[in-house]
């Protein structure tokens, strides 16, 4: 009897212990936790301290592109700061105040799609600037490769525009898949050189990349992905090598503030934009009254219909162009 209530005891102790322990290893897990959010904490006002007085957000039309980019870095910083700790305290109710709780939900709110939208700014400044450096590349080399270019475009042209086939018909010029059609430029309402590509499909406007063949793609340094598998593919890509996209479909435009009926893609300025299907052809400059930039006082832009009334099957648009097939060569043109 007395050994039973022995037992009983060093059981009850036992699991005394074992409670006391394990309430006391969450207390001490929690306390740690609250020290390290106060540190981090501190660290991430610190900083927005630090960067919040000396951003001057402008627009490119007053700001230098560098000192733009560098702006958006540090106000997308400050919102990423403010972000990570209204973040912290709304997915931990249980560590702070009810009101603090509800104060940083409803500022996560509001960060969030601002958040966003500086992003997409900085994702197509970025590039504007990236592309501009690249263009200081060995001037000469880039000179001969352009006049070639225009060379194989336009004698391809010659051979294709007025087909026999094509020509009976008398619709206009064609192309085919895969010919140049101009070349990558930044003319029109434009920050920096790339292809903004727009297809429809029987006059819709589509995502282009619910027709092209899926490509590994650089999205603002994080690798994206934009196609269909290569046997759903209803067309092919504009340039030679689409490995940077500066704007996805749908997204909003920085520029001019509305949704991007379009795909960026941007390969490298003077490089050929070649045909993603057969169709027929126009060549337009398109002016851009009251925009807030208009780079050449126009954009030159190509478009290529699988239907000569462009109402049925593809259409696809290509702006920005410096140069469309057809135009003249000059060997010594300034680049
Ligand atoms: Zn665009």
């Amino acid at each position: 009897m007395k050994q039973l209530l022995r037992q009983r005891l060093i059981w009850l102790l036992i699991i005394g212990v074992a409670v006391l322990g394990a309430g006391a290893i969450l207390f001490f897990q929690r306390r740690a936790y609250v020290r390290d959010l106060e540190t981090k904490h501190s660290y991430w006002n610190s900083q927005i301290a630090e960067l919040q007085p000396e951003i001057e957000l402008g627009t490119f039309a007053d700001q230098k592109v560098d000192d733009f980019i560098v702006n958006l870095h540090k106000q997308i910083a400050v919102l990423s700061y403010k972000y990570a700790i209204y973040k912290s305290i709304a997915s931990h109710p249980e560590l702070f105040p009810a009101q603090q709780v509800n104060n940083a939900e409803s500022e996560l709110q509001k960060i969030v799609p601002e958040l966003k939208r500086y992003k997409t700014d900085r994702t197509y400044m970025a590039f504007a600037w990236i592309d501009y450096l690249m263009l200081r590349i060995d001037e000469s080399l880039l000179r001969e490769l352009v006049w070639a270019f225009k060379k194989i475009a336009n004698f391809q042209f010659r051979i294709t525009e007025n087909h026999l086939s094509y020509s009976l018909l008398k619709e206009g010029p064609y192309v085919l898949k895969g010919q140049i059609v101009g070349l990558q430029g930044c003319s029109g309402i434009c920050t920096g050189t790339h292809v903004h590509f727009v297809t429809y499909e029987d006059a819709k406007i589509v995502d282009p990349c619910k027709l092209l063949p899926r490509r590994p793609l650089t999205v603002w340094g994080i690798s994206d992905k934009c196609g269909v598998a290569e046997n759903k593919k209803k067309i092919d890509w504009p340039v030679y090598i689409p490995w940077i996209i500066t704007q996805k479909y749908d997204t909003i435009s920085p520029v001019l503030n509305n949704t991007h009926g379009a795909l960026d893609i941007i390969d490298r300025e003077h490089f050929p934009v070649i045909a993603a299907h057969s169709g027929w052809i126009k060549r337009e400059t398109k002016p851009c009254p009251n925009a807030p930039i208009c780079v050449d006082g126009a954009a030159k832009v190509v478009t290529i219909c699988q239907h000569p009334t462009c109402k049925k099957g593809l259409t696809t648009e290509y702006w920005h162009l410096d140069w469309m097939v057809g135009e003249e060569i000059d060997k010594e043109e300034e680049l």
